[in-house]
C-alpha cells in the first residue's frame, strides 16, 4: 500500500477535498464529521477546523497539528474537537495516512446497539477482512477527563485486545457514538468510510430479512480480501499504472 509522495500544501488540498466529499456522498449531515491526513516525514497532521461553516472552508483553513504533542502551528484556527482521537489512531497505527469520522446513519445504529458489523458477504470482504468491531463503552472517568483522547485509546485497545490488524480492518464503530474509518491515504480512508456505511446498511437489511443470517464462510472472506490486498493480490490492472484497484 504505497502512497505517492506529497507536499504539505498538496495534503492540505486533499484534506479540504475529503471534508467536502464526505458531505457530498451523504455520510455527513450538518457538521457531524471530519477528515484528516498525516505527513509522517514531518510529523504533521492536517484536520478540519472546529465549527467553521462549509462555505467558509478552504485548503488554507485546514489546521496543521503536530503529531507528537497536538500543538497547533502558528496562526492556525482551532482544530476539530475530535483532534485528539485522530492523533491517538495515527500514533498507534503506523500505516494509517488518513482518517474519516462521521455519524453516518446505519453505522451509528450499530454503534448505538453496541453490535459489530458482521461480514455477511463479498462486498464487505473486498474492503474489510472480517467483521468491523465495536469498541467497549468508555468509563465515567474516561468521559469526564480527556474524553477525545480516551475515545482514541479505546479504539486502539479494541484492535490490540481483539488481535485485529488495523490495515486489514480499516475501520471501527465506537459504542454509542459512530464510525471511524482510515486508510493508507486520505482518498482510501474516504472510500473505506463509504464502504463501512454501505455494508452497515446491507447488514441491517440482511438481518431484517433473516434475523439469524450467518456471516459469510471464512474461505470466501479470505478469497475476496486476499485477491485485492497483500502479497498475492491479483485483482485489477497491475503493471498498467494507477492503483489497480478500481472496480
Ligand atoms: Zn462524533
Amino acid at each position: 500500500m504505497s502512497v505517492a509522495p506529497h507536499t504539505i500544501e498538496q495534503l492540505r488540498e486533499q484534506v479540504y477535498r475529503a471534508n467536502l466529499r464526505i458531505v457530498e456522498v451523504g455520510l455527513v449531515l450538518l457538521t457531524w464529521g471530519n477528515a484528516s491526513a498525516v505527513d509522517r516525514q514531518s510529523g504533521t497532521m492536517l484536520i478540519k477546523p472546529s465549527g467553521v461553516d462549509y462555505a467558509d472552508l478552504g485548503p488554507h483553513t485546514m489546521v496543521q497539528v503536530a503529531l507528537a504533542d497536538g500543538s497547533v502551528a502558528d496562526g492556525g484556527l482551532r482544530p476539530s474537537s475530535d483532534t485528539e482521537t485522530h492523533l491517538e489512531i495515527y500514533r498507534a497505527f503506523p500505516n494509517v495516512g488518513g482518517i474519516i469520522h462521521t455519524h453516518s446513519h446505519y453505522a451509528v445504529c450499530f454503534a448505538q446497539a453496541e453490535q459489530p458489523i458482521p461480514c455477511f458477504g463479498t462486498t464487505h470482504a473486498d474492503h474489510f477482512h472480517g467483521s468491523i468491531p465495536v469498541t467497549r463503552r468508555l468509563s465515567t472517568a474516561e468521559i469526564t477527563e480527556a474524553y477525545e483522547r480516551h475515545t482514541g485509546r479505546v479504539i486502539v485497545e479494541c484492535f490490540e485486545s481483539g488481535g485485529i490488524d488495523p490495515d486489514a480492518v480499516p475501520g471501527v464503530i465506537v459504542a454509542h457514538h459512530g464510525p471511524f474509518a482510515w486508510g493508507a491515504s486520505i482518498q482510501k480512508a474516504v472510500e473505506n468510510a463509504i464502504v463501512l456505511e454501505e455494508v452497515a446498511r446491507m447488514g441491517y437489511h440482511t438481518r431484517s430479512i433473516s434475523p439469524l443470517a450467518d456471516e459469510a464462510p471464512q474461505e470466501l472472506v479470505d478469497k475476496h480480501y486476499l485477491r485485492k490486498h497483500g502479497a498475492g493480490a491479483y485483482y485489477g490492472q497491475t503493471g498498467r499504472g494507477g492503483s489497480g484497484r478500481t472496480n
